[in-house]
């Protein structure tokens, strides 16, 4: 079952390979269907040759419901987070590099760019150190998500969510170029970020961009 939206995981997967935010089988993407089912990928496995069989398909108290194979062993912090935050119908959970490293620095992704503001939705927030595969992992998220499609895991990754795959997605891509154009700013000077009304209207005017059904 679910073929079209297994479809849709192993793409996602594929593009966080191509946009340098995994390496070899590292994060997961998970998707919530009508009913809680959630579809993840499986733990341990890299998404070049991932089949839909591969993806998992698991309720909200981490039974399989569909699968062979093991579900990520973050399950446990993911289904925390789609019990308690209803607008989540994806999350993607990646270790790139450049907004880790600037987790280990400050308490917030700084304002650097619009781009960051209407990808995220909010201020990204750094969640203090979880280990990996805890339910204190989901926890932490979600003291810090609020309206935002981003949080940082301290010295870990980043989680980002959203109404949909694309928006989960989006948010980890625009975070990662939002961070490097930062630290290149910061490398060659004291670069000037946005005040927090600028960064305000960039959410705002982002919520009416893109087409209109
Ligand atoms: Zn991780």
């Amino acid at each position: 079952m679910y073929e079209a939206e297994k479809r849709e995981i192993i793409k996602a997967g594929l593009a966080l390979k191509e946009y340098k935010l995994i390496s070899l089988s590292g994060g997961n993407v998970s998707m919530r269907l009508p009913g809680n089912h959630i579809l993840v990928t499986p733990s341990g496995m890299a998404y070049d040759g991932m089949a839909e069989d591969d993806v998992v398909v698991i309720d909200l108290d981490e039974n399989v419901i569909e699968g062979e194979r093991r579900p990520s062993v973050d399950s446990i912090a993911l289904v925390h987070i789609y019990k308690h935050m209803d607008r989540v119908k994806a999350i993607i959970h990646t270790h790139q590099v450049y907004a880790t490293a600037i987790g280990m620095l400050f308490d917030e992704v700084p304002k650097a760019v619009t781009t960051l503001a209407n990808a995220c939705a909010g201020v990204v927030k750094v969640a203090p150190f979880s280990s990996a595969a805890s339910l204190q992992m989901g926890i932490e998220a979600v003291e810090r998500l609020g309206d935002a499609n981003a949080v940082i895991l301290k010295n870990h990754g980043v989680i980002t969510v959203g109404s949909s795959l694309k928006q989960a997605l989006y948010a980890a891509v625009y975070m990662e170029d939002a961070v490097k154009t930062y630290f290149i700013a910061k490398a060659a000077g004291n670069p000037e970020i946005l005040t927090d009304g600028q960064y305000q209207e960039a959410i705002e005017v982002f919520k009416d961009y893109g087409q209109k059904k």
